[in-house]
């Protein structure tokens, strides 16, 4: 059976991997390279993440069984340590905040009496009414105002009380009120998740990429315009035929391309909200840290990821983040208040960067979704499903998504 794959970020190319010895499998890509949002360019000896830095790991042993049984060895990654700092009032505290509070005290003793005295007394009773009440709720209102507001109004380019906590469960970690106090007496911090990564020996996310992509049919610079049922197969582009087609393009995109999508579909689709993000290299001076958050509401940049510290040995290189689109110059301008920051090196714009979980995002997505299982298009991956989506819950996705089809549609030959 004929499988057609729309799209080669890492969630085309992982589950092409996994359906690539029971079917015959092709990838459509648009792009002149696969790789996606993960992908990077070699400039001045550098990996650029062209769309912020990335780099690998997963609480989901299935996925690291994927990932380096299959694809790249675990001995051909080295682990990074996580050593994030935010910028707060001009000083540097460690990530996760709530974990730092004794260094801030050292600078600001009424603002950690604060936080302190709001966590222990904020009330959770499970229930919100949106991002900005999810945050007070679980972090009190110092911590809400201090950071998590102002950091979340800079990477959402949106009120936090305009939008879902939908996104947030699972994706940062919460202490409780009895780990809370013990950051307050001990180190705390270290037992957080996500607290090590890894990144390829090479120096290169490429490397990762490469490997996923390696075996498989890929047709580069082929644009999906018109998508057909019909006869029981699917075409694209009144030309390429498949029996099964999977799509890791954008949900906002994909019923405009389906010939016969109902308007009601489509009005849906046209609900889904998304940012893209401006990224700039720059060269450095050295550093032992991963990524420093930004929360000042003057400075243009949200996240500086440090990705020289990724590389093995070092080098003294950042990537610089704002969410929307950015001038080159407004980014030279904003860099020039840090001294931190030496020589821009590259820049870039992305297209979908970051899903918006505003108040349409519940809604929209369950009838589009609904309608692409209804006429069993397959979706996956960061915008197929509109979630956000790392790497590993791309490829967590990809095995789930390779399961069913392999058990509803593969035959093996009899013996
Ligand atoms: C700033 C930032 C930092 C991140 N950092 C990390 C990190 O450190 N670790 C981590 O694990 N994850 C990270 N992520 C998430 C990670 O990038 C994504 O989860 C993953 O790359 C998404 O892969 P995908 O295949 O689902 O989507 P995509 O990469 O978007 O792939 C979709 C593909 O479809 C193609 N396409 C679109 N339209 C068409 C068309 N009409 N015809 C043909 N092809 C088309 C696109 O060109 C693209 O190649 C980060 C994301 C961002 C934005």
């Amino acid at each position: 059976m004929k499988v057609g794959i729309l799209g080669a970020g890492i969630s085309g190319l992982s589950i092409a991997r996994m359906l690539n010895d029971s079917f015959d499998v092709e990838i459509l890509e648009c792009a002149s390279e696969y790789g996606g949002i993960a992908k990077t360019k070699q400039v001045e000896g550098v990996a650029y993440h062209k769309i912020g830095g990335h780099c690998f790991n997963s609480k989901y042993p299935e996925v690291l069984d994927f990932v380096f049984e299959h694809i790249l060895r675990k001995e051909e990654w080295h682990v990074i340590h996580r050593d994030a700092v935010i910028k707060l009032k001009g000083q540097e505290v460690s990530y996760p905040i709530e974990y730092a509070i004794g260094q801030i005290h050292q600078f600001d003793p009424q603002l950690a009496i604060h936080i302190t005295r709001d966590f222990l007394s904020a009330k959770d009773n499970g229930d919100y009414t949106n991002l900005e009440d999810w945050f007070r709720k679980k972090f009190g209102d110092t911590l809400a105002d201090v950071y998590f507001l102002p950091y979340n109004r800079k990477i959402w380019n949106k009120e936090p009380n305009e939008m879902s906590p939908a996104w947030v469960e699972g994706k940062l970690p919460i202490p409780d009120k009895e780990s809370f106090f013990k950051g307050l007496i001990s180190n705390e911090q270290d037992k957080m998740p996500h607290a090590s990564f890894y990144y390829p020996n090479t120096n290169d996310q490429k490397t990762f990429i490469d490997s996923l992509a390696e075996g498989l049919n890929i047709s580069l610079n082929y644009k999906v315009d018109k998508i057909e049922f019909k006869n029981s197969q699917w075409e694209i582009n009144a030309g390429k035929t498949y029996d099964i087609l999977i799509s890791t393009l954008p949900l906002n995109i994909i019923p405009g391309l389906i010939q016969g999508t109902p308007e009601k579909i489509k009005i849906e689709a046209s609900k889904l909200k998304y940012n893209k993000v401006s990224t700039m290299l720059w060269e450095t001076k050295p550093t032992t840290r991963t990524w420093t958050y930004v929360p000042d509401p003057e400075n243009l940049f949200h996240r500086y990821i440090h990705i020289g510290s990724f590389f093995n040995p070092s080098k003294n290189y950042s990537i610089t983040e704002v969410v929307g689109e950015r001038t080159y110059e407004e980014m030279v301008e904003n860099g020039k208040k840090d001294p931190f920051l030496i020589r821009p090196v590259d820049y870039n714009v992305s297209g979908h960067a970051y899903v918006v979980f505003d108040e349409n995002y519940d809604t929209a997505t369950k009838n589009v979704k609904d309608y692409l299982q209804q006429i069993e298009l397959y979706t996956l991956g960061r915008f197929g499903e509109w979630q956000y989506y790392n790497m590993d819950i791309c490829i967590k996705s990809s095995l789930e998504t390779a399961k069913k089809i392999k058990e509803k549609y593969y035959k093996p030959a009899s013996t």
